[in-house]
C-alpha cells in the first residue's frame, strides 16, 4: 500500500473551538516519500492540523486517511503512532540522564513494555539500525555522552533519531530548527533530505531559509491561512502570490 501513491489525505476537515473555525474545510494530500513544508502566519491552523492527524483533536467533519484506506479518525492516539505516524514537538524530550545510545535503545524497545526494556538484549540487526541512525543524526561520536550534556541542536537530532527507531512511514515535525544555530539548521536540512523517500515528512516551519534548503527550489510548499490552504506551489511562486504577501505583510 505504501510502495507508491498517497501517504496522507486530509479531506475537507473542519475543527471548531466555541464556534471559531481553527480549520475550515482543509484539504491536502502528501505523497509517499514526499517532504512537504507547511507555512503560514500564527493562528493559521498548523498545530490543529497536526493534532487532527495524530488523533489528539477530533474534527467536526471531514476525513483523515493514512495511505489509501486507513481511516485515522477511527484510531486512538497510541494506535496512530503504532501504525507509523511519528510526531516531533518543538521542545526536545529526551531522557537527559541516559546516554545517547541508551535513549535510542529505549526508543527501540518502548512499544514492548518495561519488562522487555529491562531484560531484552539487542540483536545484531538492532545494533546496526542504531549505528545507522547515529550516523544520520551526526551523533556517532557522542553515543556514550549523557543526553543532558548535548547542545540544543543535538538534543533535537537525538529526539528525531528516537522517532526513527520505530521506522515511521510519516514524520510530522513542528518547527524543528527553532533555536538552532545556522550550522545546525543546515545539518538538519541535510538530515531531512536524506530521510525523504524512505519516509514521508510534513514540516511546519517559520524559518524561510530552512524551507528554501528543504525545498531545493522545486518541492511543493503549502501555505495555510484561517484554517484552509491559501496557496500551494514552489516556494518562489507562493512568495510572489499576492494573497500570500497580503497575509504576511498585513493589509
Ligand atoms: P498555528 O499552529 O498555525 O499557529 P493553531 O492551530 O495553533 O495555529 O490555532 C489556530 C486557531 O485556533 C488560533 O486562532 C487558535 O487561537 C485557535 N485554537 C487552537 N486551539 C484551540 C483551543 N484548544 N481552544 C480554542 N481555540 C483554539
Amino acid at each position: 500500500d505504501f510502495a507508491h501513491g498517497v501517504a496522507l489525505y486530509v479531506d475537507d476537515v473542519t475543527v471548531s473551538f466555541d464556534g471559531f473555525k481553527a480549520l475550515n474545510a482543509l484539504s491536502l494530500a502528501i505523497d509517499v516519500g514526499e517532504l512537504r513544508c507547511i507555512i503560514g502566519p500564527n493562528g493559521a491552523g498548523k498545530t490543529t492540523m497536526m493534532d487532527c492527524i495524530t488523533g489528539k483533536t477530533r474534527p467536526d467533519s471531514g476525513r483523515v486517511a493514512f495511505g489509501s484506506n486507513i481511516d485515522l479518525l477511527r484510531l486512538s492516539e497510541p494506535e496512530i503512532s503504532q501504525i507509523g505516524v511519528g510526531r516531533k514537538f518543538q521542545k526536545p524530550t529526551v531522557y537527559e540522564e541516559l546516554t545517547v545510545f541508551e535513549n535510542l535503545e529505549l526508543a527501540l524497545k518502548a512499544d514492548r513494555g518495561v519488562r522487555a526494556a529491562l531484560f531484552w538484549r539487542l540483536n545484531g540487526e538492532q545494533r546496526d539500525r542504531i549505528a545507522e541512525v547515529l550516523a544520520l543524526i551526526h551523533l556517532q561520536d557522542e553515543l556514550r555522552r549523557t543526553a543532558g550534556l548535548l547542545s540544543h541542536g543535538q538534543k533535537q537530532w537525538l529526539e528525531i533519531g528516537m522517532l526513527l527507531m520505530q521506522d515511521p512511514k510519516l514524520l510530522l515535525l513542528d518547527e524543528p530548527v527553532a533555536g538552532m544555530t545556522d550550522e545546525e539548521t543546515e545539518r538538519t536540512a541535510e538530515l531531512f533530505l536524506s530521510l525523504e523517500g524512505r519516509h514521508s515528512l510534513v514540516v511546519v516551519e517559520h524559518d524561510m531559509k530552512f524551507v528554501e534548503q528543504l525545498t531545493e527550489g522545486r518541492k511543493k510548499v503549502t501555505v495555510l491561512h484561517e484554517g484552509s490552504v491559501l496557496a500551494e506551489g514552489r516556494l518562489a511562486e507562493v512568495q510572489a502570490n499576492e494573497k500570500v504577501v497580503e497575509v504576511y505583510l498585513g493589509r
